[in-house]
C-alpha cells in the first residue's frame, strides 16, 4: 500500500497482507483449483504438501493435522503417553504446549528455561524428572533451536520420548539437522502468523518413525486407518489438515527458504545496529543453531516504557509471553511461585518482541532502530 504520510504509518509486528500481495496470483490459482476439484478433505493437495514439507524439514513422514496444539496431543497419544504419565514442558512457552499434555490425559511438569536461548534448561529437565516422566517437550522458542545434544542425551539416559514443539521453528537447524529429526517427532503449527502460515488453523507432525506417523494419522481421523471408512480401530478425534489450507501451504513452501533468509538478514541487521544501545540485551547468537527469527526478542529493565515509546512512534511491539506458564491462573492449582522458575519469571518482565517479518522494508528497519535509540538518549 502506498501512503504519503510515511512517518505516521504503523509498523505492525507481522504483516500478513504484504505477504499475500507478493504471492497473490500463485495463492489464488491454488485456492481456485481446490474449489474446482471439490475435494476438500484429504486428496492430492494434502499429499503433495505433506511430501513437500517432510522433504523440506528432512523427516521421513509428515502428517497434516488441524492445528499445532492438536499436533502435540496427537503425537503424545500415538506414543502411548497419557493417564498416569508426567510430561516435562518449558515454563516459558505458549499455553498450547502444556494444554496439549493435559488433553492427552498426562500430567504437566514445568521446567525453567535458560537465560541465553530462552529454551528449556537441560539441567532443570534432570531436576524435575521422576519415575513417572514419559516425555519431554522441547520448544524451539522464537525460532531458536534448544540445546539438542544435551536434551537428546538426557532423553536417552532416562528413556523418555523427546518431542520438539517446532511451532516457531520451521526450517531451523541444529548442526545442519532440522527439527523433527532428533527424537520421537516434531509438531508444527501453521497458524497464520507463524513462519509458515496457512489462511486459517493448520498443523502437522513430522517424524522418522513410520509407525508413529501412521498412528498419528489414525488418531487424527476418528481412529481409521488409511483408506478405511467405517472401520474404527480406536476412538480418535477429528483433526485433519484440509485441502484449502494444504494448497495454500504448498504454495508457501516454494518461498519459505527465501523468507527465512530474509528474516535472518533483518535479525543480523538488528544485532549489528542495536548492539550496546541502552540496557538492551539482544537475543543470544549460536553459530551451530542459528535462529530462524520467528520473533526478535530483546530484553530491557524498562520494557513497558520502551513498548509505550514505540507505540507513540507508530511501531507495534509484543510480549511473548507476559506471564510464564506456571504462573497462569490455569495452573494456580499447582501452587508454583516465582522462586520455582526464577529465569522464566524474570524474562517475562523484561522481554519485548520488535517487528520482524520478511517484507519489513529497509526504511521500516531504520524507523524501528532509530526509535529505540531515541528512547535511550
Ligand atoms: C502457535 C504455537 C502452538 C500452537 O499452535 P496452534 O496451531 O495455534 O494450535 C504451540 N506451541 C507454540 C510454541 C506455539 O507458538
Amino acid at each position: 500500500m502506498q501512503q504519503s504520510d510515511g512517518e505516521m504509518r504503523t509498523i505492525p509486528l507481522v504483516d500478513l497482507s504484504a505477504q499475500y500481495r507478493a504471492i497473490k496470483s500463485e495463492i489464488d490459482e491454488a485456492v481456485l483449483g481446490v474449489l474446482d476439484s471439490a475435494s476438500f478433505i484429504g486428496g492430492p493437495r494434502l499429499e503433495a504438501f505433506e511430501r513437500a514439507f517432510a522433504q523440506g524439514q528432512g523427516v521421513a513422514h509428515c502428517v497434516g493435522v488441524g492445528n499445532g496444539t492438536d499436533a502435540i496431543t496427537l503425537l503424545l497419544r500415538a506414543l502411548g503417553v497419557g493417564s498416569g504419565d508426567e510430561v516435562i514442558v518449558p515454563a516459558n512457552s505458549f499455553i498450547a504446549t502444556s494444554e496439549a499434555v493435559t488433553a492427552a490425559g498426562a500430567r504437566v511438569v514445568f521446567a525453567d528455561c535458560r537465560e541465553d536461548d530462552a529454551c528449556i534448561d537441560p539441567r532443570e529437565v534432570e531436576r524435575v524428572a521422576t519415575q513417572k516422566t514419559k516425555a519431554v517437550i522441547v520448544v524451539h522458542l522464537y525460532g531458536q533451536m534448544a540445546e539438542m545434544d544435551r536434551l537428546v542425551a538426557i532423553a536417552k539416559k532416562r528413556n523418555l520420548f523427546l518431542i520438539e514443539d517446532s511451532a516457531q521453528a520451521h526450517c531451523a537447524e541444529y548442526r545442519g539437522k532440522r527439527a523433527g529429526t532428533f527424537g520421537a517427532g516434531a509438531t508444527f503449527s501453521f497458524y497464520p502468523g507463524k513462519n509458515l502460515g496457512a489462511y486459517g488453523d493448520a498443523g502437522a507432525v513430522g517424524t522418522n518413525d513410520p509407525a508413529v506417523a501412521e498412528s498419528v494419522r489414525m488418531f487424527a481421523n476418528h481412529g481409521r486407518k488409511k483408506g478405511e471408512k467405517y472401520d474404527h480401530h480406536i476412538e480418535g478425534m477429528n483433526s485433519r489438515l484440509d485441502a484449502l489450507q494444504a494448497a495454500v501451504l504448498e504454495v508457501k513452501m516454494r518461498h519459505i527458504e527465501d523468507w527465512t533468509a530474509k528474516r535472518q538478514s533483518i535479525a543480523d541487521e538488528y544485532q549489528e545496529r542495536l548492539q550496546g544501545v541502552g540496557d538492551l540485551v539482544l537475543p543470544g547468537l549460536f553459530s551451530e543453531r542459528p535462529s530462524v527469527s520467528h520473533l526478535f526478542v530483546v530484553r530491557t529493565k524498562q520494557r513497558d516504557l520502551l513498548r509505550e515509546h514505540l507505540r507513540t512512534q507508530g511501531i507495534e511491539a509484543g510480549v511473548h509471553y507476559p506471564i510464564a506458564l506456571p504462573f497462569l491462573e490455569a495452573y494456580a492449582h499447582l501452587g508454583h511461585t516465582e522462586k520455582d522458575f526464577p529465569v522464566s519469571a524474570r524474562l517475562a518482565k523484561e522481554i519485548l518482541s520488535i517487528p520482524i517479518y520478511p517484507e519489513l522494508s529497509p526504511e521500516d528497519i531504520d524507523r524501528v532502530v532509530n526509535s529505540i535509540k531515541t528512547f535511550y538518549v
